[in-house]
């Protein structure tokens, strides 16, 4: 049995979102504690715990999730953004549902901490 998160619990309709788009594929919602202007997820419906754990049968999700990521940061107006995908807990993640985070809305440091 896939292990429960708080984003499968946002999947099965346990929890509220603040849903900006949603197909048979993904859901993107906004972050609950947004670190720019904009920040959201786009997460797959498909439990899969970190990018680790992606292989070849998701080469045409991963483009999806990619393509839709685009699609919503333009579609929030976004010029410039950056999408980051954290994997492992010293990487940064902290639920363990594959996530792509769009950020944007503000000039973006870099390097991350
Ligand atoms: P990460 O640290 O890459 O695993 O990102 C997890 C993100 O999920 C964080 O930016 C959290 O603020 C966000 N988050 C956690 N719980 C919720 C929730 N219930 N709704 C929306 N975003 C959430």
């Amino acid at each position: 049995m896939t292990e429960e998160t708080i984003f499968s619990r946002i999947l099965k309709g346990e929890i509220p979102c603040d849903e900006v788009y949603s197909d048979s594929l993904c859901l993107a919602f906004r972050d609950i504690q947004p670190q720019a202007p904009v920040h959201i997820l786009v997460i797959p419906r498909k439990p899969i715990k970190s990018l680790k754990e992606t292989s070849s049968e998701d080469k045409e999700l991963l483009g999806h999730l990619l393509l839709i990521s685009s699609a919503i940061a333009k579609e929030q107006g976004l010029v410039n953004w950056r999408t980051v995908i954290n994997t492992g807990a010293e990487a940064g993640q902290t639920v363990f549902h594959l996530h792509i985070h769009i950020i944007g809305g503000r000039a973006l440091e870099w390097p991350p901490g």
